[in-house]
């Protein structure tokens, strides 16, 4: 196939008739209030995001139709139609009743991708509480400090989950109230200081009347990084369920029979935003896996599901090219529509490998945890330039802008400029604060414009095209890790004295964590050490967050005001000039 620099798309050539096809006229003729009217509230102004998705449906045409389909890790297959995840959040909602917990305390799971975890986030936000769900991969330390600054009443997890990472921080948890364990193998559980899950919600009834929660209350806990200091929990309230229609809609182009699959782990916002909430707008059915990344298993899943429409990854997307088109050729994908992907660069190679092995272009998204839903997109019906991470959905306005002379963002009007991506303010997905942090939720606007901490440009044509972070924020395989919270877990250890932690760009993974530590008095490098800090790490933060590489330095480079200086530590590591030192305290 040649290989050209774009790919020329018309709505005429596609199976299925988009629900963008005019994509300069649906954008003129956009305001969210659209996306608002396709909601069905509550009375009195009320909206809730489990109404939306879940009780009308289940009121209505779609009772019976398939919600989800869980694929087992060894096999079993669980359905859920609209019906049934309607009862079980009741009964979810009403076992968070029986406990005493009110409207607005906040729920945390913990949890694989199993149908309780979905019952939990949906059954909570019914019960007009907020809910968080954490990543299952996280160790004891993230989990701890993200369920305190979250100040989690209740928290939703497995018994063998609860055994090796709860147990031990148990008494740290000061706001915790309620453990509600799911058990495993179908018995229930009996450990000390926790509920059955499974038995309280057999005891439940499952009917609960939705709480009718403001558009503006919390709704949505999600933890993301910055550069520094503890992880930021984005605030995001009910109303943003009418970005998830309305990108449900263009972005992901959803019909009413499709059969969708969103690899992401709701831990992640995507596996929030598009893994539950918009499919469920859209009344489709999606496919839940609760294995690991597997390619073959994937390819299976992609035939056998009869799959219409794939939201994936960068990440994944290289995994199955490095597995080879022979293993894709032994599967067809007929229903297989339309294909994207979000959360890290998307190669050309990669665009081209979807056209040539799946017989469909990648279209590669742009979003991020603040703002709740996609904002920037490649659209079934626009031309793809690969590499680019698309154009603007309708009701976004997205810009370049570098700082003014007055202090405020100036937008930058020529194409082809580098500076950074900011979107006009007042999107319903937005987020509304970070938790206990007006002034770094402050620091993110300017004027009208919301500062993403991307660097971007935008072409003469309106595609945008991804440049970098702004700041020292990682991202391995689509999630992104703090480089404080790493070293300060590698600070913990009796041997480090300072610790600087950086993402080393990898071919597969976009980058790798890697740690630069120096040693105590008394200590000296060895195999040995650096085996035991990067046990020590993965104990701590899990295997999603911990490094995958420890060097050690008898000094970090520091500015004269004490803070490690990341960006030199990674220009030194890749052999790149070391730009402005003047800050650099001296002698390291
Ligand atoms: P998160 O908040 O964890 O979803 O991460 C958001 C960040 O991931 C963005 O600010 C970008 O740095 C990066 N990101 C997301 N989507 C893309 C994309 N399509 N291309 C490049 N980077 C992306």
């Amino acid at each position: 196939m040649e290989r050209t620099s774009i790919i020329r798309k018309t709505a005429a050539e596609l199976r299925t008739r988009p629900n963008l096809v005019d994509y300069e006229a649906t954008r003129r003729g956009f305001d969210w209030d659209i996306a608002r009217e396709a909601l069905a509230g509550l009375p009195g102004g009320a909206l809730n995001i489990a109404y939306e998705t879940v009780v009308r449906h289940a009121g209505g045409r779609l009772r019976d139709h398939l919600a989800f389909r869980f694929l087992g890790q060894s096999g079993a297959v669980r359905d859920l139609s609209y019906g049934d995840l309607a009862a079980l959040t009741a009964r979810f909602a009403n076992v968070l009743r029986g406990l005493d917990v009110v409207r607005g305390e906040r729920v945390f799971v913990l949890t694989g991708r199993i149908p309780e975890l979905y019952a939990a986030v949906l059954g909570g936000l019914r019960a007009g509480c907020a809910v968080s769900p954490l990543f299952s991969a996280f160790g004891p330390e993230p989990i701890a400090t993200r369920l305190n600054l979250g100040q989690g009443a209740v928290l939703v997890t497995t018994e063998s989950l609860y055994q090796r990472k709860v147990a031990k921080i148990r008494g740290e948890l000061t706001t915790l109230r309620h453990v509600l364990l799911v058990g495993e193998g179908g018995t229930p559980t009996d450990v000390p200081g926790t509920h059955d899950l499974g038995r309280l919600m057999a005891a439940a009834s499952d009917d609960f009347p939705t709480v009718p929660t403001r558009p503006d209350e919390l709704a949505l806990l999600h933890f993301t990084s910055g550069t520094t200091g503890t992880p930021k929990g984005a605030m995001h309230v009910h109303g943003a369920v009418a970005t998830h229609w309305a990108t449900g809609l263009y972005a992901l182009d959803l019909h009413p029979d499709d059969v969708f699959w969103c690899t992401a782990d709701p831990g992640w916002v995507t596996g929030t935003s598009y893994g539950i909430i918009a499919p469920l707008l859209h009344g489709v059915t999606s496919i839940v896996d609760e294995g690991d990344f597997d390619a073959e298993r994937w390819y299976r899943i992609l035939h056998e599901q009869k799959v219409t429409v794939w939201y994936t990854a960068p990440t994944a997307i290289r995994m199955l090219m490095k597995a080879g088109p022979e293993l894709a050729q032994r599967f067809s994908f007929p229903s297989l529509r339309f294909v994207a992907s979000v959360g890290e660069p998307l190669n050309p190679e990669a665009v081209w490998w979807g056209k040539e092995v799946l017989g469909l272009p990648i279209h590669d998204n742009w979003w991020q945890t603040e703002t709740g839903g996609i904002m920037i997109a490649n659209v079934p019906a626009l031309d793809i330039k690969p590499g680019s991470m698309g154009r603007p959905l309708p009701g976004v306005e997205a810009a370049i802008v570098r700082e003014g002379k007055d202090g405020l963002v100036e937008v930058i009007e020529e194409p082809d400029v580098e500076g950074e991506l900011a979107l006009l303010r007042g999107w319903p997905a937005m987020l509304r604060g970070y938790l206990n942090n007006e002034e770094r939720y402050r620091k993110c606007f300017s004027g009208v414009w919301y500062l993403t901490g991307d660097l971007a440009r935008r072409d003469a044509d309106g595609y945008f095209w991804f440049v970098g972070r702004k700041d020292d924020v990682i991202k391995s395989a689509g999630h992104l890790i703090g480089p404080f919270e790493v070293e300060s877990a590698l600070m913990e250890h009796p041997a480090v004295a300072e610790a600087g932690v950086i993402g080393k760009p990898d071919a597969m993974v976009g980058e790798v964590v890697k740690a630069f530590v120096s040693l105590k008095k008394g200590f000296e490098p060895s195999e040995a050490l650096r085996m035991e800090l990067l046990a020590h790490a993965r104990r701590k933060l899990g295997a999603a967050v911990a490094p995958k590489e420890i060097d050690f330095a008898t000094t970090l480079p520091r500015t004269r005001s004490g803070k490690i200086m990341r960006r030199l530590l990674k220009a030194r590591e890749l052999g790149l000039p070391e730009g402005d030192t003047s800050t650099l305290e001296a002698g390291a």
